[in-house]
This record gives C-alpha cells, structure tokens and sequence, in this order.
C-alpha cells in the first residue's frame, strides 16, 4: 500500500474539484502519483517520437489544462471502455540534470480491486499520456512537422532530416490538448513507475520539505508516450501514432481492399455482359434458324416458279424456232430463246395449227401456238 497517496486536505480540494462534488466520499477512491510526461528524451522506439522532447512550458500547458478540462484515467489507451478513474491534479517540479517533470495524481474507485492490487504489488506501474502537440518541430531545421503530419510517418522534414538519425529528433514546445492518462504495460521507460509514497510530490508536505531544503530528491521519472490525436492521419481509433510497419501494412491492406472492391464490381458486371451477350446469342441464333428455314423455302417457291416458267419459255421458243424456221439452239439460255422469240417476229394469230409459216410481210396476227394459248389462258383467266 505503500503507493497510495495519503490524501492531504490539497488532495481532496482538488478531488472535489475535479469531481464536481463538495461532498466527495473519500472512503470510496484510493489516489496515486505518476510522473506523467517530463523534458527528458521520450523513449519509444517504434514512434516518431522516439527521442523527442517536451519543453518546460509544454509540460506546464498541460498542468494549466488540467485545471479547466476533464483528463481520464484509461487502461493501455483503450478508450472504447468507460474511463477507470481520474486525474485531478498536475504540477511541474524541478528533476535532475536541469530537467522537469510533469507529476499528475489519479483516483479511482476503492472497489477496483484487481487493478489496484496490480498497482501496489508494481505488476502495473507504468502510465502514458495522451497529448496532442501544437508543434512538433525538427530539432536540425525547425521544420514544423505539425504543419506536414503526414511527413511523421516518413519520419524525414523537408530537408531530409531523418528523426531518429544522428540525433535528429522532435521539440515538443506547446501544447494542443491532453485527453488522457493511461495505465500501461510498459511506458516509454524501463525506469517509470507510479510513484512509491517517498517520491510523491503533489500537494505533500514531504516534497516540499526536502525541496525548500535544498536537497533534490531523487525522484522517479516516467518518459510519457506522446500520442496524435485521431483527426490527424494515419492514426489508429485510439489515436495513438502506429508502429511504421503497421501504417504500411494498413495502407496496403487498404489498398487491397478498395482494388478488391474493384475487381469483384468488374466481375460483376463482367458477368452480366456475359449473360447478356449470351442471350442475344441465343436470341439470333433462333431469329437465324427462323429466317433460313424461311430463305429455304423461299427458295424452294422461287425454284418451283422458274421451272414454270422455263417449261413456257422452252415451249414458246420451239414454236417461234419452229415457225421461223430458225436452228434451235441445243440449251438455250433464257436470254437466247427471249432473243429467238424476238427475232421471229412471229404474228401469232398467222400461225396455223400445224405451224406453217405465214410470210413474212403479212399483216395479219398469227394463230397462237396450243401451248402457248393455253399458257395464256392460264395466266390470264377470264
Ligand atoms: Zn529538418
């Protein structure tokens, strides 16, 4: 229990102002300190952050924050559960080397019993904030990357700085708001801890002891994540900056959704196509079928009235060779027996029944052929 904060009458004023209530039942919350963010270099490798430094007046935007706007206590950033407690008090205190650190107090409730059990046995005695900065400038050329956010995941300013390269690194100078603190499994510092009842601070009489002594006492420090807000890209729900692998792996798995999407949408339109050219192809293959079987018969009529007509053509032209007395062509086209016809100049009506010529000069109709009277008789039927 040696890491509970024995709640002086600074604590609880601050409590009751946190929660709202004068009536604030004490025996209901147990409160501990951290030291939640500080100027050291921040240690968190697989962040942009890595090695990135807050200034004094970073850390103390955040203590003045604090006073006018709720900051919740949160299990590992995970802010899709309720929050699990609060902090209602942050201040700025000197630390060694010329650093500062940023030491906030949290409660929660006194029936968290398995949290709180892993926090006085030290199974959990790492905290990380959430803190958005207002600028995030490289330390080499005081490029803005707040301006650019999205160079933080290239990690490299326009001038091809590269953050975590021969001590390039971020300078933190103010603040854009802190939402949270958050119980972690591992902080930014193998040496953080949720401070043991020697090294708390806030609103004790013990600190501030020793400080006016002159003595520095040696304090635990925690490195705080810093995290994004979610309205910046490439940051998870929560928030917090990705791993680069994992922003990679995200942006090809998006990728390969949308190309995904893509392709199955191609498909299936693809696929309608098909169908659709399938049932015209159908379609003309039945008009097609319908229409030679037509043609077919078409045909068969066309060949059955040019025989007819053959069969009164060929009788004609052996009567006109006949009674012309012309040389019958043996298979005279159609346009030989027309010409034969034409050139016997025959008067029908002269022509008597046994075909005997009638002269030439004769004015009068020769008589018409049997065949070809009955041809006309059946074409022309009175
Ligand atoms: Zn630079």
């Amino acid at each position: 229990m040696a890491k509970r904060l024995e709640l002086t009458e600074k604590h609880k004023e601050a409590i009751r102002a946190v929660a709202g209530d004068p009536d604030m039942d004490f025996s209901k919350i147990v409160a501990f300190e951290s030291v939640a963010a500080s100027t050291r270099p921040i240690s968190q490798r697989s962040s942009p952050y890595n090695g990135a430094q807050m200034t004094e007046a970073y850390l103390r935007q955040m203590s003045a924050h604090l006073k006018s706007n709720p900051v919740t206590l949160q299990v590992m950033h995970d802010d899709y559960t309720l929050p699990t407690g609060r902090v209602f008090m942050a201040d700025v205190f000197a630390a060694e080397a010329g650093h500062w650190d940023l030491n906030a107090a949290f409660y929660l409730l006194a029936t968290e019993t398995a949290l709180l059990e892993k926090i006085d046995t030290s199974i959990i005695d790492e905290v990380s904030v959430g803190t958005l900065p207002k600028h995030a400038f490289c330390s080499q050329c005081e490029f803005d990357y707040m301006t650019e956010p999205y160079r933080l995941y290239y990690r490299e300013c326009p001038n091809e700085h590269e953050l975590g390269k021969d001590g390039v690194h971020l300078r933190l100078t103010e603040m854009s708001t802190w939402t949270e603190l958050s119980l972690v499994n591992r902080g930014a510092s193998s040496k953080a801890k949720i401070l043991g009842a020697a090294k708390q601070r806030l609103g004790t009489e013990t600190y501030q002891r020793l400080a006016a002594s002159g003595a520095e006492p040696d304090l635990a420090f925690l490195f705080s994540a810093v995290t994004l807000a979610p309205q910046k890209p490439e940051t998870n729900p929560k928030g917090d900056v990705m791993d680069p692998t994992l922003l990679e792996l995200a942006a090809t798995k998006g990728r390969l959704e949308s190309e995904n999407k893509t392709l199955a949408a191609e498909l299936t339109s693809s696929k309608a196509a098909l169908e659709t050219a399938n049932t015209q192809i159908t379609e003309l293959n039945t008009k097609l079928v319908a229409a030679s079987t037509a043609t077919v018969q078409e045909v068969e009529t066309l060949k059955a009235s040019q025989a007819t007509f053959t069969t009164f053509l060929t009788a004609q032209y052996k009567s006109a060779c006949v009674a012309a007395n012309l040389t019958e062509i043996p298979n005279a086209t159609p346009e030989q027996m027309i010409a034969a016809i034409d050139e016997a100049k025959i008067v029908l009506a002269a022509v008597p029944r046994g075909g005997v010529t009638k002269p030439a000069d004769s004015n009068e109709p020769a008589a018409v052929p049997a065949q070809l009277a009955q041809a006309a008789h059946y074409k022309s039927p009175r």
